[in-house]
C-alpha cells in the first residue's frame, strides 16, 4: 500500500457532515455484501475504489449530507462495520 493510497483510508474511515452526523467505519472487517447500500433510503454510500486487506471494496459515506439518521446501516450490517455517530446519542 502506497502512502497516497494509506491516505486516502484514513479519510474515508470516518466521514463527517459539518454540525450533523459522523460516520465511522471498521472497513477492515467489511466483506462486500453491500447490504448498507441497499438499505440506505437516501443513498448515502457508494463504494470505494480502494480495497481492505481481504480484497473487499468497502462503503464509504461520499454523500453523507444526505444521511437522515436513521442508522438502519448501522443496524443491519452483519459485520459491525458501521457506527452512526449523532448529537441524539
Ligand atoms: S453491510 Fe457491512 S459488511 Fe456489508 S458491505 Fe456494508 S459495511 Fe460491508
Ligand atoms: S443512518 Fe440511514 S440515512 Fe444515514 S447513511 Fe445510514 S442508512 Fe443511510
Amino acid at each position: 500500500m502506497d502512502q497516497l493510497e494509506r491516505l486516502n483510508r484514513t479519510a474515508e474511515r470516518v466521514v463527517e457532515a459539518v454540525d450533523k452526523v459522523k460516520i465511522v467505519l471498521d472497513f477492515e472487517f467489511c466483506k462486500e455484501c453491500e447490504i448498507c447500500i441497499s438499505v440506505c433510503p437516501r443513498g448515502v454510500y457508494t463504494k470505494s475504489e480502494n480495497r481492505n486487506t481481504r480484497g473487499y471494496r468497502y462503503p464509504i459515506p461520499s454523500r453523507i449530507e444526505r444521511c437522515i439518521q436513521c442508522r438502519q446501516c448501522e443496524i443491519l450490517c452483519p459485520d459491525f462495520v458501521i457506527s452512526v455517530i449523532t448529537s441524539r446519542r
